[in-house]
């Protein structure tokens, strides 16, 4: 029987919400994160089985084969997936977060329609584009396509329990914190 809720949060790449997550999590201690698994590369300052487990492509096909993931999507020529065990065993003690993309969202609101899902939107369409140009992390054809990726994930926020603005972080997190009350 579980204990915590399932909140997913996405989001289009640097809309911040990796930083809404961390602060969440400071904020609700008792509340954990899930780690997805992905065949992607580890970045630079990425650490194994922090930032992701990072699997090879024939583990990945493996676990799909076994029924491992509560959703797996796969996108940018890589797959994501959210270990299903990970997140049973996690739900026993308390709320657990998935930070995910839209399509593993949608997944995981078919298998568990208890799980609430919020989207974290910019401002407006042009901070979100200086932010990915700001990062300088990844070359101008993967911004574009992560441009392109956003209004692609933004689209599907009508499909979303919640939609929430990160113009001042601390007033999103502050919303983000008030649905997890109110949905306990
Ligand atoms: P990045 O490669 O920048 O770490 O992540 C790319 C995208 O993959 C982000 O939108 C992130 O939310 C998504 N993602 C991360 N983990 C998972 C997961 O377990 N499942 C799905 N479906 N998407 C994920």
């Amino acid at each position: 029987m579980s204990k915590g809720k399932l909140l997913v949060i996405s989001g289009p790449s640097g809309v911040g919400k990796g930083t809404i997550v961390m602060e969440l999590l400071k904020r609700r201690p008792q509340a954990s994160l899930s780690i997805s698994c992905t065949t992607r590369p580890p970045r630079e300052c990425e650490v194994d089985g922090v930032n992701y487990f990072f699997l090879s492509w024939e583990k990945f096909g493996q676990m799909i084969e076994e029924g491992g993931f509560l959703e797996y999507s796969k996108h940018f020529d890589n797959y994501y997936g959210t270990p299903a065990s990970f997140v049973e065993e996690k739900l026993k003690s308390g709320d657990v977060i998935l930070e995910i993309d839209v399509d593993g969202a949608l997944q995981v609101k078919k298998v568990k329609p208890e799980a609430v899902l919020v989207m974290i939107a910019p401002p407006d369409r042009q901070t979100l584009v200086s932010r990915l140009c700001g990062r300088h992390t990844e070359p101008e054809d993967v911004i574009a396509k992560r441009v392109e990726r956003a209004d692609y994930e933004l689209g599907k926020s009508p499909l979303y329990d919640y939609v929430i603005i990160n113009d001042v972080l601390d007033e999103a997190v502050g919303e983000v914190e008030a649905i997890l009350e109110k949905e306990n």
